[in-house]
């Protein structure tokens, strides 16, 4: 690897709708968040400087623009993706059971090469709602040993927990792998 350019990692965030996808964008990215509710951003994707093992790197983080209802995303989403970040909200059975199919599309349209040993990671979502919760920990971990050991970071966020950390280790293993 070349140790004085600066990486570029693309990093693409899936789920169902309302899971939190563009909040958690923004609270890693801005360190803020806003409770309304708006389905539509105008950029593609946003981007931070980070460094991981010493390396300096720039992670793009594409979000959807509201299209992940009707599931049609387009290439140019998907084209190059060094990780997969997918959401699922903890107070929603629905958009965890929606998770094999946002991985089987996400393998499906970025052509990616080795879909075995791809860096995906799992966030369950609104962990601030614990009263609410309907999807176990030991069930979301259970699917994600199931499915190839992906890791699973449970996050807020609306109260930045572990959000910083989920995205730290996306980029440390989108690098290992480039
Ligand atoms: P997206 O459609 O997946 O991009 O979801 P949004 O980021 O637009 O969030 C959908 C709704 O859930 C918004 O009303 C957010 O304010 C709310 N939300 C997002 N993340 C959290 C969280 O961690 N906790 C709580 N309580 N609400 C959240
Ligand atoms: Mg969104």
């Amino acid at each position: 690897m070349d140790h004085d350019r600066k990486h570029f990692i693309k990093a693409i965030i899936l789920g169902d709708s309302a899971v939190g996808k563009t909040s958690l964008m923004n609270q890693y990215v801005t360190k803020r968040f806003t409770q309304q509710y708006k389905a539509t951003i105008g950029a593609d994707f946003l981007t931070k400087d980070l460094v991981v093992d010493g390396k300096p790197i720039t992670l793009q983080i594409w979000d959807t623009a509201g299209q992940e209802r009707f599931q049609s995303l387009g290439v140019a989403f998907y084209r190059g993706a060094d990780c997969c970040i997918l959401v699922y909200d903890i107070t929603s059975t629905k958009s965890f059971e929606s998770l094999s199919s946002w991985k089987d599309e996400f393998i499906s349209q970025s052509n990616c090469r080795d879909p075995d040993n791809f860096p995906f990671v799992i966030l369950g979502n609104k962990l601030d709602k614990e009263p609410e919760r309907k999807v176990s920990n030991t069930k979301a971990s259970q699917w994600c040993l199931a499915n190839g050991n992906i890791p699973l970071y449970e996050t807020s966020a609306k109260d930045a927990i572990n959000v910083e950390e989920a995205f730290q280790f996306i980029a440390k293993k989108a690098l290992a792998n480039i």
